[in-house]
């Protein structure tokens, strides 16, 4: 059974992540989406409970994808699955230089690890979580950019952390 793992901090799964887990989901038996813990990324505004439960909720019908929290440093992680390779989605020439750092990095550590990289759909190029978290402080419509599973969780959670700062 060959595995991919899919890392991000999803904070939170956009339709551009969907993206990437519907085409890897068609190409590998089995993909596992990896909510990383400590990403290195400014502080999250979900936890990692939340994260995962956001993403199990957009893919619990698809019966080969996975969602778990991952915690430490994902090379080391993948050991526990036989032969499984790494998947990130490239958005532009910035995403390279850094996930082909973590892609060799991995490698150094985990010599049998491989990334896969998918192209990210012309659609979704822009789509972060980020542009989606500042679109969401704005009141902005976020059904293009989200599953519509989560809009509304979303949009809740920012407007819940902007009173907190008010
Ligand atoms: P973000 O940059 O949105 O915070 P993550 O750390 O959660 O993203 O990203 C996890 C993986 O998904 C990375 O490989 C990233 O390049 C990829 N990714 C993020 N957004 C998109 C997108 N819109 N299209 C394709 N891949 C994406």
């Amino acid at each position: 059974m060959k595995t991919a793992i899919y890392p991000g901090s999803f904070d939170p799964i956009t339709l551009g992540h969907l993206n990437i887990i519907h085409r890897a989901a068609a190409t590998f038996d089995r993909v596992v989406v990896a909510i990383m813990v400590n990403s290195g990324k400014k502080q999250p505004l979900f936890t990692p409970e939340e994260r995962c439960e956001m993403a199990r909720r957009v893919l619990c019908s698809l019966p080969n994808v996975e969602v778990t929290c991952a915690d430490g440093l994902l090379a080391e992680y993948a050991r526990q699955y036989e032969g499984a390779v790494i998947v990130k989605g490239l958005r532009a020439l910035t995403d390279f230089e850094y996930e082909l750092q973590m892609a060799l990095t991995n490698k150094k550590i985990n010599p049998g690890l491989e990334t896969y990289f998918l192209a990210a759909s012309e659609r979704y190029t822009y789509l972060s979580s980020s542009i989606v978290k500042e679109l969401a402080s704005y009141g902005a419509d976020l059904s293009e950019f989200l599953p519509q599973e989560i809009c509304q969780t979303v949009a809740d959670k920012v407007r819940q952390e902007d009173k907190q700062h008010e």
